[in-house]
């Protein structure tokens, strides 16, 4: 052949911890299937040593990283430019290159709403919606909602301060009637909400029966309930709202989806969503 290119494409993940972190099973299934010279690193990048890792990143020309656990808010201090939405939520999961500039992005919103769209065939614009944590999922989650012109947002979260942090953040900066319900006692779904989301890690593994303390019979047909737990995808929870014909939108859809975001703004292809998801799916088949 008249020309060989033995040089891959770079892109990863910086964490602490970041070993068990599955994204490079989605992204190198994805290349592959794609037919792209790409490679997904999961670089453990400690606390202190971030500034270093992105000029690193720099240095080996990469075409981008995810951030996860501990680096997705301070991040923002080393990039050129972060878009609307992330700074907003005050976290950057997606970073890429354009030119020589390094723009933060944040797929997790995204991804989220684009499950709603497509899995459960609802769009936020009008819609009354009541999320549970506000943790850094559920600021994602709330800010995207938000800006796509959900109605009203009712947080509701364990620690007051937190719920009106995000509360006051959605109010001051988007088009969304925000407010803040407290959760002392098991939380009552108000009639007409349409869009009901766990944004806590109530369920997460290994405490896989835990379920968020709802008033479970204001849960019903008509409504619709998303969990944001990707692994299982099955929860508890989901098993029970279905079980009340709710429809339930599971987590794996939202963690697919803003991967394959994350694919597009790298590689400028279409990502392979079919092979993404099933690689996920088949990865946490066997480590379960
Ligand atoms: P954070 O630690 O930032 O937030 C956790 C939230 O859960 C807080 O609001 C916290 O309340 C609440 N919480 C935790 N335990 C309890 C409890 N026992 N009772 C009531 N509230 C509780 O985590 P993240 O926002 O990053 O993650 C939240 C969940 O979202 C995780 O399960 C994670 O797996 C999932 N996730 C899924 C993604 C996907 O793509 N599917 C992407 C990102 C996250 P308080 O403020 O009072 O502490």
């Amino acid at each position: 052949p008249a020309e060989q290119n033995y040089r891959a494409e770079l892109v990863g993940v910086f964490g602490c911890p970041v070993a068990e972190n599955p994204t490079v099973v989605m992204q190198e299934a994805a290349f592959r299937a794609a037919g792209l010279n790409f490679r997904y690193l999961t670089v453990e990048v400690k606390p202190e040593d971030l500034e270093a890792a992105i000029r690193g990143m720099r240095a080996f020309n990469m075409r981008g990283v995810n951030l996860t656990i501990p680096h997705k808010v301070r991040v923002l201090a080393y990039l050129d430019e972060v878009e609307d939405d992330a700074r907003l939520m005050g976290a950057v999961n997606t970073v890429y290159r354009r030119g020589d500039r390094l723009i933060g992005a944040n797929t997790d919103g995204k991804g989220f709403l684009q499950s709603l769209r497509e899995e459960a065939g609802t769009d936020p614009s009008g819609k009354r919606v009541v999320i549970l944590g506000a943790g850094g999922a559920a600021r994602a989650i709330g800010v995207e909602l938000a800006l796509a012109g959900a109605e009203r947002i009712t947080v509701v979260n364990r620690s007051a301060g937190r719920g009106r942090e995000l509360v006051e953040l959605l109010n001051r900066n988007t088009g969304v009637r925000a407010e803040l319900a407290a959760w002392d006692a098991p939380y009552a779904v108000p009639a007409g909400t349409d869009v009901l989301i766990n944004a806590t890690s109530i369920g997460l593994y290994p405490d896989v029966a835990a379920k968020p303390e709802l008033v479970y019979d204001t849960i019903g047909p008509g409504l619709i309930v998303c969990d944001a737990i990707p692994n299982p995808p099955d929860t508890a929870f989901l098993k029970e709202v279905r079980a009340r014909g709710a429809k339930a939108l599971d987590g794996l859809g939202m963690l697919v989806n803003q991967g394959a975001i994350g694919f597009t703004i790298w590689t400028g292809c279409a990502a392979p969503v079919a092979a993404m998801r099933r690689a996920l799916l088949e990865e946490f088949k066997a480590d379960g």
